[in-house]
């Protein structure tokens, strides 16, 4: 691990010199609008009573949608952007005592990826208007789906579904 040191870094953090290149393509199917502006304004999880927040699927997407109002609880994923990459260390009480990445739900992970289980309110053609979002405004959005425990898979069984 290299150990670097920036001046937004906490006592105790650690960072690693972690490539920037991309290995993977995902594609953003929408952008996610909630009210909140700065980071500072959303709330660190989302409340399933917080406010109205918009999923906004882009055109060729919104097909995508079809079935999704037989659902009141969503997951959705999304790509917290203006997060950093490189911590494995990280002090959210600045008090020096450290976490690693993964044992944590903080935004800054190598992957920046969200996960909110969010109550659907209604579907306004492309849009879906959803409570319990905690990202910025104009977050990419990258899936929604179904929460898994009302889902019931669609496809036939497998034998693995039945131990
Ligand atoms: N609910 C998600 C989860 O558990 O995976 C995200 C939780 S994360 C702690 C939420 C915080 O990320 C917010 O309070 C805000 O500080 C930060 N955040 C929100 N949107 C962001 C964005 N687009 N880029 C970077 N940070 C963001």
């Amino acid at each position: 691990m290299t150990v670097k040191k920036t001046s937004d870094m906490r006592d105790g953090e650690a960072v690693l010199d972690a490539p920037q290149a991309q290995d993977a393509f995902v594609q953003f199917i929408g952008t996610i609008r909630t009210p909140f502006t700065t980071r500072d304004l959303c709330p660190r999880q989302g409340k399933l009573e917080g406010p109205d927040c918009r999923l906004e699927l882009l055109p060729e997407w919104a097909a995508a949608l079809k079935g999704i109002t037989a659902f009141e609880y969503l997951d959705v994923l999304y790509w917290l952007h203006m997060s950093r990459r490189d911590l494995v260390l990280q002090s959210p009480k600045s008090n020096g005592t450290t976490t690693g990445t993964f044992a944590l739900r903080s935004p800054v992970r190598p992957n920046p990826i969200g996960l909110s289980r969010v109550r659907l309110i209604r579907q306004e053609g492309p849009t879906l208007i959803v409570k319990g979002l905690d990202c910025l405004d104009k977050t990419p959005l990258i899936d929604i789906k179904p929460e898994r425990c009302a889902f019931t898979p669609q496809a036939p069984h497998k034998d693995a579904d039945k131990a």
